[in-house]
């Protein structure tokens, strides 16, 4: 049976890949921008607390179940930066590059060795916007951050987020290998499995 159901978020890199890795299950995907869905502000202190609140307000303003993805890169030379905050590291309305660019200048001084960190993501799916019992899975996806961009896949900070698996950033991955490997990739197909039967409906 196809389930309708609405993905909580305006980020056309992450609309594209969480559309990608629903395809193939029995949901008919609409996006909050169908419904001229407004943007609440991620006023929580974590992942978990950002996700409910994005997909709460999209099941409520969509009339919908909704999934909603916090994500962030997490680097540990900066003590966890910039984590909750990667959409807005440098700056309220600032675009993936300058982003991406304020990163690399905070680190310009960190060694090589010091380098590591990870993409983290969060996914919560509400049945509707009153639901007391959401489901939330998560992905971590391991990584360093280079010295320069490199790679034009993906999106944010992809051309900096070196993949050791595969020896090049996650912009140069292919897309069905980013699906594979990614934070979103794994926290999706987790929440997908642990969805209760007829919960989504
Ligand atoms: P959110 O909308 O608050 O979850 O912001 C997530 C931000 O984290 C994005 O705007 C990117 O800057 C960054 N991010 C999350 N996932 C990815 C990814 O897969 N590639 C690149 N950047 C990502």
């Amino acid at each position: 049976m196809i389930s309708e159901l609405v993905l909580a978020t305006a980020n056309g890199g992450k609309v594209r890949e969480l559309q990608a890795l629903l395809a193939g299950h029995d949901y008919h995907v609409r996006t909050q921008a169908e419904f001229a869905c407004p943007e609440v502000p991620e006023t929580g202190l974590s992942f978990v607390e950002n996700a409910l609140i994005k997909a709460r307000n999209a099941a409520r303003h969509c009339g919908l179940p909704a999934i909603a993805d916090d994500s962030g890169l997490a680097c540990d030379a900066l003590n966890g930066a910039p984590g909750i905050y990667s959409a807005r590291y440098a700056g309220d309305h600032a675009t993936d590059t300058q982003n991406l660019l304020y990163l690399l200048q905070a680190m310009k001084r960190v060694p090589e060795v010091a380098r590591t960190c990870r993409y983290v993501c969060v996914i919560a799916y509400l049945a509707h916007a009153d639901d007391q019992l959401p489901v939330l899975a998560q992905g971590i996806w391991e990584g360093r951050v280079t010295t320069a961009p490199c790679g034009t896949g993906g999106f944010g900070y992809d051309p900096i987020f070196f993949v050791p698996t595969d020896g090049c950033t996650a912009a140069e991955l292919a897309a069905s290998r980013k699906e594979v490997l990614s934070h979103r990739g794994q926290a999706l197909r987790e929440l997908i499995a642990r969805l209760p039967r007829g919960r989504d409906t």
